[in-house]
């Protein structure tokens, strides 16, 4: 019988997620629920609930636990929110954002990673989230505007596109820089934007295509 490991689970989010000071029981709740190990390669598995990034192939890994958890609970989701994820990778931080919200749309550029994810998100049945294979960093104008955009990969500067697709009053969260990166909260008003930055962080650079690798 497969163990769904949630004693595991558990001792993730009382040793490293709540410490980190999440307190939304949402997402707390969700990062119970949603099984991590199910989104990391088989190798990786014994790893699952360490708060650490892990690699996922492709040069990408799934990031660290309890910035998954802080990044959701600065987004301050409502159920009826619709979510832009950019960087689907393992799926998981789509998986999370799908616990929450009646829909999530999720845009990742590397093709077999979007499919291995919309593959993983269907086995666990999350039947309202979206994968598709692009360029991110353009978001999905069809779908806009969205409540909330998350982006799990750093570009050098914040895409205008991201910031025509929120809709008054959405928030977008994303990391802006080269090497360390500063983690920014950017809120949509009726006239503009506001934006606060909330501490550095490390994600993998965002790509665009015709980048050389
Ligand atoms: N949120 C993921 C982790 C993201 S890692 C998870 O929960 O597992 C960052 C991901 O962003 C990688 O999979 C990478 O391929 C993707 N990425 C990089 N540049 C991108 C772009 N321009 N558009 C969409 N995805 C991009």
């Amino acid at each position: 019988m497969k163990s769904n490991r949630q004693a595991e689970r558990n001792r993730m989010v009382d040793q490293y997620v709540v410490p980190h000071g999440v307190q939304d029981p949402a997402v707390i709740a969700a990062m119970r629920h949603v099984p991590r190990h199910r989104f990391v390669p088989g190798a990786y598995s014994l790893f699952a609930y360490v708060d650490g990034p892990l690699p996922i192939g492709h040069g990408q890994t799934i990031s660290q636990p309890s910035l998954v958890a802080e990044m959701t609970e600065q987004l301050k989701l409502k159920k009826t929110d619709k979510v832009l994820e950019i960087g689907t990778g393992s799926g998981y931080q789509a998986a999370i954002l799908a616990e929450l919200v009646d829909k999530v749309l999720s845009v990742e550029i590397v093709e077999p990673l979007a499919s291995q994810a919309e593959q993983t998100l269907g086995e666990l049945g999350y039947t309202n989230v979206r994968v598709r294979a692009g360029d991110g960093y353009q978001g999905w104008p069809e779908e806009a505007p969205f409540d909330a955009i998350i982006v799990t990969a750093a570009p050098d500067h914040v895409p205008q596109p991201l910031l025509d697709q929120l809709a008054v009053g959405g928030r977008l969260i994303l990391p802006v820089g080269r090497d360390i990166q500063t983690l920014q909260l950017h809120r949509r008003t009726e006239t503009g934007y506001e934006r606060r930055t909330i501490t550095l962080v490390r994600f993998v650079p965002l790509v665009r295509p015709g980048d050389n690798k």
